[in-house]
C-alpha cells in the first residue's frame, strides 16, 4: 500500500517541545492536558498569537523536538513489509531547512527527500492510508484514516467518522496489518 504519514505529533513530538519552549520563554506552566483544540494559543491567556506561534520559528527550535517513540522502528517495519511511505506535512517554508535536516533526516535517515510531500491540502494527495493527528487532514480524504491520539483530538469520535484511533506506533502497525489483507483482496477481485 501507499501509506501517507504526517510529521508533527505523528512521527515526532512537536507539541511537547512547543509547550515547553513557550512555558520557558514566558514563565508559564501549561501542560499538554491544557490543550483541548487545534489552537495552541488557547492555554495561554495574555500571550499573543505571534508570541505562542513564533517560538516554532526560532533558530534551533526544531533541534529540541524529539522523535515519537517507536516511529522510526515502525516506519522501517512498514517499508520492510513492502509498503511505500510518504511523509505529508503542512510545514511552513520558513521552517523547512532546519526541520528537515535537524529532525526528519536526523532521526529517520532511511527516508529521502523524494518521500516528502509538502502541502496543507492533504486531501489532494493520493494514497491508501493517511496516519495523522489532525482531524482536518483526515476528514474528506479518499484514503483510509488512522487518527493518532493527541491532546487536541481526544474528545473526537473517530469511529463515528470512519477513522481508526491509535495511541502509539504499535497500534499503527496493527491497524495497517488489519487493513492490508482486505485491501489486497479487493485488488485481486
Ligand atoms: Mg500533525
Amino acid at each position: 500500500m501507499t501509506i501517507l504519514v504526517d510529521m508533527d505529533d505523528t512521527i515526532e513530538q512537536l507539541l511537547k517541545a512547543w509547550i515547553s519552549r513557550v512555558n520557558e520563554k514566558y514563565g508559564r506552566s501549561a501542560t499538554l492536558d491544557d490543550i483541548t483544540g487545534w489552537d495552541v494559543q488557547a492555554p495561554y491567556p495574555g500571550l499573543t498569537r505571534e508570541q505562542v506561534y513564533g517560538v516554532t520559528g526560532e533558530p534551533g527550535f526544531w533541534k529540541t523536538v524529539e522523535p515519537m517513540p517507536g516511529a522510526a522502528e515502525g516506519l522501517q517495519h512498514l517499508i520492510a513489509e513492502g509498503h511505500e511511505i510518504f511523509i505529508v506535512t503542512a510545514t511552513p517554508y520558513e521552517h523547512m531547512l532546519e526541520k528537515m535536516s535537524e529532525l526528519l533526516f536526523k532521526y529517520f535517515p532511511f527516508l529521502t527527500w523524494d518521500q516528502v510531500i509538502i502541502t496543507s491540502r492533504k486531501q489532494m494527495v493520493r494514497g491508501d492510508v493517511l496516519i495523522d493527528d489532525g482531524i482536518h487532514n483526515l476528514e474528506g480524504g479518499s484514503y483510509r484514516k488512522i487518527l493518532f491520539t493527541a491532546p487536541h483530538n481526544r474528545f473526537y469520535d473517530a469511529e463515528a467518522n470512519g477513522m481508526i484511533r491509535v495511541h502509539n506506533w504499535d497500534e499503527i502497525i496493527r491497524a495497517i496489518d488489519s487493513i492490508s489483507p482486505s485491501q489486497s483482496k479487493e485488488e485481486e477481485s
